[in-house]
């Protein structure tokens, strides 16, 4: 029914009212999508700098909506935190690219892969959180070892003792705990002593500006020499240019992921690139 004098949504309060319906729509449109198993992930390579080749994957998640087209992850992932629905969203997605990627490893006969699954701090917090993957992996028969948790460096930052015991029980899994976008958030080298991390993914931001600014490269350099020196794996991001590459193998990154290689890709293409891939290097 149309609601009395049409003009109400030109008025700010009926923006703003707009926002909220539309906000409330999509929480409920999410929640529907989460149930009816409509969410779907794409999959981006990572690659070995050393063989050039597709050693593993970033699981990403895309939202097909019926009536507004591929939603962002960007556009949804924040509303998912908010209403708590981050929590079964985030575990249907790992449990997704657990299950993909034990059936990619036995298509390839046996090579193994890694796959790197975004956590959100919101299920980091949730108590059971470490029980929860423990159950994944035993369900979808996922080595712990080829698993990679990808959290920012606010989960390392804040309220430090619980996250540390967190952090702690899920070491104890045998996985692989990374930070993301490392670089941009509240940055204390303190926290990388303390912590049980094995990966720093050096943010698109630092790799973005190599080569134009002396003063950008200075940084991803002491970013990888800082990884090395603490024994972690570098894996950088967002690689888009032939002299990006070439910059991160200089300085000795091991990892990298990008456009150049690759754009995340839905699971029939991942699959061949890694099956079929595995004596084919990826474009160096
Ligand atoms: P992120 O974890 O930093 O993921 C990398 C993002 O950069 C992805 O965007 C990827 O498509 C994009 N990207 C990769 N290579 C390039 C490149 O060469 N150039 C440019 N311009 N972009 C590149 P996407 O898939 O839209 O995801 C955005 C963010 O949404 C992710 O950032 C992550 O924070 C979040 N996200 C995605 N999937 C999940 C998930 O399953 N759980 C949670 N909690 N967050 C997720
Ligand atoms: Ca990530
Ligand atoms: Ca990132
Ligand atoms: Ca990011």
């Amino acid at each position: 029914a149309k609601a009395a004098g049409g003009g109400v949504f030109t008025s700010y309060r009926g923006q703003m009212r707009e926002g909220l319906v539309e906000r409330l729509e999509l929480e409920n449109d999410l929640r529907a999508a989460l149930e009816n198993r409509e969410l779907r992930l794409h999959y981006q390579p990572t690659v070995d700098l050393d063989t050039n080749q597709v050693v593993g994957f970033e699981a990403l998640v895309r939202w097909p909506h019926p009536t507004r087209g591929m939603i962002n992850p960007m556009d949804f992932i924040p509303i998912a935190e908010a209403t708590g629905l981050i929590v079964p969203l985030g575990r249907w997605v790992l449990e997704e690219a657990c299950r993909q990627s034990v059936e990619w490893t036995a298509a390839a006969g046996g090579r193994p892969l890694k796959m790197s699954v975004n956590v959100s701090v919101r299920q980091f917090d949730q108590p059971d959180f470490a029980e929860t993957v423990a159950a994944v992996l035993v369900e979808t028969g996922m080595p712990a070892d080829r698993l990679c948790l990808e959290m920012t460096e606010s989960v390392l930052m804040t309220d430090t003792e619980a996250n540390l015991e967190q952090l702690v029980r899920l070491k104890a899994l045998g996985l692989t705990l990374a930070i993301d976008d490392f670089g941009t958030g509240y940055s204390s080298l303190a926290y990388l002593r303390r912590f049980p991390v094995d990966t720093l993914k050096i943010d698109r931001s630092f790799v973005e500006r190599l080569g134009v600014l002396a003063g950008d490269t200075a940084l991803t350099d002491t970013i990888v020499r800082l990884g090395k020196s603490l024994g972690m794996a570098t894996v950088a991001e967002g690689i888009e240019e032939f002299g990006q590459l070439a910059a991160l193998r200089e300085m000795g990154c091991g990892f990298a992921q990008g456009y150049y290689f690759s754009r995340p890709v839905p699971p029939d293409e991942a699959g061949r690139l890694f099956i079929e891939g595995a004596d084919t290097p990826v474009r160096t």
